[in-house]
Order: C-alpha cells, then structure tokens, then sequence
C-alpha cells in the first residue's frame, strides 16, 4: 500500500508509456468491474492471444454478473471447454452466485473484500480492485514479478510467499496515488512485451534507469534464477467405449477436483499386473455393470496437461447387461454423439473422439 510514489519520475515514465504502447485487447474496451474479473481469472495460467476469444465468447454468451449467476454449471464448463483449469470456471461461476446474493450483482471494491468472495486469491482480489477501481494496491502476476525480480535483482524463488510478498513492497515504492490500476497494468504489459522471459528488450524499456539486472548484469535475462520444476506424474489408462442403439455410454467427473464436472468415457489405470484390455473390462463392469463384447483396440492418445500427462488406450465395441446409469460420485448416461458435443469434455477425451468410427 502507498499514497504516492516515492519514485515519480520512474513512475510518470511507465505511465506515458503504458498510454502510448498499451494493446488493444479486448478486456481493455472499458472498466467494467465483471469484465476485469473474468480476464483476470482466465489470464491467470493462460497467454493473451489463447485467452482473448474465450474472453470473447464468455462475456458475449453471459454479459452481466446476474447472467452468469442464473447459468447452468454445464454451459458455463463448456464455453470453457479447451482452456483447461475447470476449477477457475466453477469458481467463478460460484462467486458470481455470491456477488448476486451478498452485493446485489455490485462487485466489492476492494482487495480484502473481494478476497471474501469464493475462490478469489490474493492476486485476484489485488487485481480487480486495482484494475477495475484504481485501489493504490500492488497486483504481480508472472509478467510483473519477473519485471520487479530484475528490476530488484531478486534471486529468490518467485513462487515462495516470502519473496512475492519482497517484490510487492519494493513495487509499492513505484505506485502512484492516481492511476494506479494503469501502473498494474502498465507493468503486466511491459512484462508481456519488453521485459520478456527471454530477451528482454532493455533499450525500449521505461525503467531501464532504476532497473538493478540492467545496470549491474551482462545479462538480465538470468533474472529470475531458473528453478526446477517438479516431474509432471504420467498416466497410463484405458479407455472403453461401449455403444448401444446409436448412444454412447459417457460419465460425468465428480463436480470438484481434476477435470471435475466434465464429461468423458469409461475407464481407468490398471492394476498391478493387469492388461490394458483387461482394465478395460474390469472399469466397465465395476462403472456400469456392463460385460464388454467385442472389444476392439482403436488407438492411444497423448495429452499434456499442464500438470500431469496421460496416455489414453482406446477400445471401441459392445457391451452386454444392464446399466447402472448412477453412482453417487459419477453420472452415466447413454448419450448419441451430437448430445455428446453439447457437454463440456477434457481435451484428451475430444481426441478420443477423432479415433472413433461412427
Ligand atoms: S531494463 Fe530490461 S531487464 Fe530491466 S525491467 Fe526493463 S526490460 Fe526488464
């Protein structure tokens, strides 16, 4: 928190260039508060050119907090259907609930009250009330944390509390009592497009003054210090797909956790010793209580998920019995293809799809 810039000079120049080079992007036509909050929530672990259309698509299909309130959980998963990270959309979905009921539909302006609202972080809050209200808050996401890491020469884990919260306070130093939602912003953007994880176009650089990696390093881009990253797990699972009368047996993941509330085929891991044929079976009689018929292998498929990666083995055929259509922790329904595309899916599973004869 500051009320007024002790660095003015740097921080007038970040401005002028901020209002010079800014973007055109689309969660930049106004301030509305919900249009900053929904950008914020998608721009979280996606890059600006993927998350501009889902952006888009969002605000145009539910332009207002009420509408997104009143929607059903499924549309919204399937407008998110491909950016990955489900959790965020039911949150969102589920603090919107919350903005209709506690605030009549008004976002909360400021960074503690909006991180009251379900599923809204400390960056979240930080940012919508800085960007949509002009809160005098520091608000880093990843661009603006490597612009401060250089511009402090910070050699700390950016992903530790402690040196996040470091680089917040020496950015506070920078942050004007007016503007400061375009100081945020300003920084993300240079983060985004000249002080870039790479090569960091320094020349063209607004701070290039006061930044420490700059002045002081052969070679600025070693700021941040590399880190590294934990082994991403490996899957291996089966995959059935059972047909009956023109419909496909499908599931619904339970509605929390990895991929939850999405619709995708039977199937699971094996077990120690066991076939991937096998396990095939074995998933769909312990799912749905269903005998595999004919059971035929189509493919793999691969996907890297941004934490973990699976390697899907597909097997396509019939099944005998009746279906035990309801678990409490799943739903199974025999559903025809066009159903089918109306839900939303994981990736893995729309590649699925591309293997399947009709
Ligand atoms: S001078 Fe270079 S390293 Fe420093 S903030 Fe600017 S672009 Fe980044």
């Amino acid at each position: 928190m500051s009320r007024g810039a002790k660095r003015p000079a740097a921080t007038r120049r970040l401005l002028r260039w901020f209002d010079r080079h800014r973007r055109a992007l689309p969660w930049r036509r106004n301030r509305d508060p919900y249009r900053v909050w929904v950008a914020e929530v998608l721009l979280q672990q996606t890059r600006v050119a993927q998350a501009a259309p889902y952006f888009e698509r969002f605000v145009d299909r539910f332009p207002t907090v009420e509408e997104l309130a009143r929607a059903d959980r499924e549309e919204v998963l399937k407008l998110w259907e491909g950016a990955g990270y489900y959790g965020r959309a039911r949150r969102l979905h589920e603090a919107a609930r919350a903005v209709v009921a506690q605030y009549g539909g008004r976002l909360p302006q400021t960074p503690e009250a909006l991180s009251r609202l379900p599923g809204i972080g400390p960056y979240t809050a930080a940012a919508v009330a800085t960007l949509a209200f002009d809160a005098p808050v520091v608000a880093l996401e990843a661009n603006g944390l490597r612009v401060a890491a250089r511009l402090t020469l910070e050699r700390g884990d950016l992903r530790r509390p402690v040196v996040r919260r470091r680089l917040e306070r020496a950015l506070a130093a920078y942050l004007p009592a007016e503007r400061a939602g375009a100081f945020n912003e300003g920084i993300m953007e240079l983060g985004e497009t000249v002080c870039r994880p790479v090569a960091p176009d320094c020349p063209r650089c607004p701070l290039r003054t006061e930044c420490r990696a700059f002045r002081e390093l052969a070679n600025p881009a070693s700021v941040p210090t590399a880190q590294a990253r934990p082994r991403r797990p490996h899957v291996v699972a089966a995959v059935v797909v059972v047909e009956r009368n023109g419909r496909w047996l499908v599931r619904r993941r339970p509605p929390t956790g990895l991929l939850g509330g999405l619709w995708e085929f039977p199937g699971g891991k094996p077990r120690r010793g066991e076939s991937l044929t096998a396990a095939a079976r074995r998933e769909l009689r312990e799912e749905a209580g269903l005998t595999a018929r004919e059971l035929t292998r189509v493919g793999v498929v691969r996907h890297a998920y941004s934490h973990f990666s699976v390697e899907l083995h597909v097997f396509q055929g019939t099944a005998a019995g009746r279906t035990r259509t309801e678990r409490p922790d799943a739903l199974l329904r025999w559903m025809t293809p066009p159903e089918f595309d109306r839900l939303p899916r994981p990736k893995a599973t729309i590649k699925v799809l591309g293997l399947l004869t009709p």
